[in-house]
């Protein structure tokens, strides 16, 4: 039997791997690695470094045609000039390796003067400038010759306030001294390693730490990265949620006195519904007639009106007798839906309720006594209402918006709402966020999908600039143009966490100079992750209901509230952010008639900064930029992976690593049908490198 959750928690961590068994790592260093999610030294060696500094390749200075990092053998040519300016010192030397010279500067770093004697020679590792009349590199690392021959790849980690290069990879080198690589279970079967070409797990965690060439590298990140792969499927086929298919739901029949309620509906609307729209709901109510459980995702961009497959997937039920329930991640969201579905439904004789956090006593026994008695066709909510003891007579469909702002935990729960006579309700699942193909292979291959592509016609495209700092009082004035037009704008910051010292800009202080120089004649608000849920719902309803002009937020405000008169928005900092969330946060103007628009603001002078920025620039589909989202940093943030309770890869691009899923799926297929004992035992090693490398890894972790 593969080993359950409580016995997954007893494996305790020994103490021997404790981190301040390692030298040099007092507190303080402890707290920053332990701020950066490692606390012992398993967790250590499972940081993996985020680049290397190669210095295993030496180059002739002659072969050098493009400027860059390289590793050079070169001899001190001249005695070093030594010139100093108040304090600021720097000295400089011409490097020669016989064939080409370089010139060399040293900042502040005086004492070189007496280390560099004409004819030394040093091995050189720095950047190579080709700009000018000669080549010029300016503080180059250096060592001594006697070390060429065991010249490797530096590891480079990503690092904390506190720690440096130098520390981590003195005590990574501890751990792994101490034979801890070889203490990993390693999940593999024999047989797939020799069929994939794959190393050993001791030999990978050695090599990505301290690979000495390319070559080792490669070996050690495809080991690795398989493992990635290999255990999160693994987890999900062996461990995963109840197996729905052997569970039964309501299978609604439909009559001639629903069709017509169901005609009412349409022709009650506003608007003609979208073909998308159309087809997605024909895609539930055929579901909804069936008692194998709809399990359905459906994906729509952002105001592609997903609310109405909900309100008719849900009207349905109610027609034929059935309860809903419609979940959403904030009170407001689930107050707006509230109001737009009570008209509707009133309409075609059915009643809906809301359920909030802020409900009283009183109100909630009667709530509960109308969804018991069925009375209740539909209950709105927000996943508080898991936590509450609700009975329902006839629970048929359970609706959840914005998916993916929803925990492992409150989907869990979901998953055991169950009603007498032991059916599920059907499930529908609604997410902005588009799922890439090969990232639904991985995590949604158990669910059906409906897609929306098209959008409610009518919408005018936002408007998407990129703007530098300098920039910005360009952005203002037109920001100011829209708020006196009776517009409203968002200006949106990237999260920070106190403790770093980076150069983020604190929500806070964007607030204090917009409120204070900028915008002293409006209304402004600011919003952010620290207030408790019925400030940022009272700020939310004070934005929406036109009381501040400006909101300045953290990205809490992502979720699809809809403000129609919001028709400008700027986000700071924006190459901090995935192109995913850019887009929803992009999807918060542009709801309603005016012409919206939409300002990144990044002084990244990276190239890959700016040409991911470029992308939102140019796309407008949700679809399309979350295929270069995720081609561009790997599965392990796309969907915000602390939200999903998901692992995030460190190591697999599931896009470079295509062969790598196809193996992955072919040996889970091939381990499923092993004969028992095999199978429970690889099922336990399974388990065991799940623990050891996911602790905090809920299991039943699919939606
Ligand atoms: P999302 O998919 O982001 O949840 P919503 O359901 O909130 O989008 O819809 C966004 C806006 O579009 C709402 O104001 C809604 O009334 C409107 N809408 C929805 N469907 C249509 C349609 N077929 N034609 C015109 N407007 C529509
Ligand atoms: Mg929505």
């Amino acid at each position: 039997m593969p080993a359950s959750k409580s016995e997954l928690h007893k494996q305790a961590v020994d103490p021997q791997l404790d981190l301040n068994k390692l030298r040099g790592l007092g507190p303080k260093r402890r707290e920053a690695l332990e701020a950066m999610g490692v606390s012992n030294q398993r967790e250590l060696l499972l940081l993996f470094p985020r680049s290397y500094d190669d210095w295993s390749t030496l180059t002739p200075l002659s072969e050098v045609q493009e400027p860059g990092l390289y590793t050079f053998r070169a001899e001190i040519a001249n005695r070093p000039q030594f010139s100093r300016r108040g304090k600021l010192s720097w000295l400089r030397l011409r490097l020669w390796d016989g064939v080409t010279s370089v010139q060399a500067t040293y900042f502040n770093q005086p004492w070189l003067r007496e280390k560099f004697q004409p004819g030394d020679s040093y091995i050189f590792h720095g950047k190579l400038d080709l700009s000018g009349p000669r080549k010029t590199t300016i503080n180059p690392a250096f060592i001594s010759t006697d070390l060429a021959d065991q010249l490797g790849m530096l590891a480079i980690y990503p690092l904390k306030q506190g720690l440096t290069q130098k520390l981590l990879r003195a005590a990574v080198d501890q751990a792994l001294a101490q034979g801890l690589a070889s203490r990993f279970t390693d999940p593999l079967p024999a047989q797939a390693r020799q069929d994939y070409g794959l190393s050993s797990l001791d030999y990978a965690l050695h090599k990505i730490h301290q690979p000495q060439n390319p070559y080792e590298l490669s070996l050690a990140r495809k080991r690795l990265a398989f493992d990635e792969l290999f255990l999160l499927r693994a987890a999900m086929q062996f461990f995963g949620q109840e197996d729905l298919t052997q569970l039964e739901a309501p299978a609604l029949v439909t009559s001639d006195r629903i069709k017509a309620g169901m005609r009412d509906l349409r022709e009650s609307l506003p608007f003609e519904l979208t073909r998308s729209q159309v087809e997605a709901i024909n895609d539930v109510l055929r579901d909804l007639r069936q008692s194998k459980p709809m399990n359905r995702l459906l994906q729509g961009d952002v105001g592609s009106g997903k609310t109405m497959v909900a309100l008719f997937a849900a009207a349905y039920v109610g027609l034929a007798g059935g309860q809903s329930l419609l979940m959403a991640p904030t009170s407001i969201l689930a107050e707006q839906h509230y109001a737009t579905f009570q008209p509707y439904f009133q309409s075609i004789g059915l009643k809906v309720n809301l359920l909030l956090g802020s409900t009283k006593a009183a109100d909630r026994r009667s709530l509960a006594e109308a969804c018991q008695s069925g009375e209740t066709s539909l209950l709105i909510g927000t996943h508080a209402l898991l936590q509450e003891d609700l009975h329902f007579q006839n629970l048929v469909l359970a609706i959840t918006d914005e998916q993916h702002r929803f925990g492992v935990k409150q989907r869990a729960n979901l998953g055991s709402l169950k009603q007498t006579g032991g059916q599920v309700p059907h499930r529908l699942l609604m997410t902005a966020t588009p799922i890439p193909r090969s990232f639904a292979m991985i995590f949604f291959h158990d669910l059906d999908m409906s897609i929306m592509r098209d959008m409610p016609s009518g919408r005018q495209e936002v408007i998407t600039e990129i703007a530098s700092s300098q920039d910005l009082p360009r952005v203002y004035a037109r920001m100011r143009a829209e708020l006196e037009n009776g517009g409203q704008a968002y200006v949106i910051c990237p999260l920070i966490e106190e403790s770093e010292k980076t150069d983020w800009e604190s929500a806070e202080t964007t607030y204090r100079d917009l409120a204070e120089r900028v915008f002293p004649d409006f209304r402004l608000a600011l919003l952010h992750g620290r207030l408790k849920a019925e400030e940022k719902d009272t700020i939310m309803e004070a934005f929406v209901d036109k009381k501040i002009d400006i909101l300045v937020s953290t990205t809490v405000v992502e979720v699809g509230v809809d403000n129609p008169e919001a028709s400008i928005i700027l986000v700071k900092s924006a190459e901090r952010f995935g192109l995913a969330q850019l887009h929803q946060l992009r999807g918060r103007v542009g709801r309603g008639e005016r012409q919206s628009y939409c300002f990144l603001h990044s002084d990244s002078d990276q190239d890959t900064a700016q040409e991911r920025l470029q992308t939102l620039v140019q796309h407008t589909d949700g679809f399309a930029l979350a295929e270069v989202d995720l081609k561009m940093r790997g599965p392990g943030d796309f969907l915000g992976t602390r939200q999903h309770g998901l692992p995030s890869f460190q190591l697999l691009n599931i896009y470079d690593d295509q062969t790598i899923l196809r193996e992955v799926n072919a040996l889970i297929d091939q381990i499923d049908q092993w004969p028992e004992p095999e199978r429970s035992q690889e099922l336990d090693l399974i388990s065991c490198a799940l623990s050891e490398r996911y602790p905090h890894l809920e299991r039943g972790l699919v939606l």
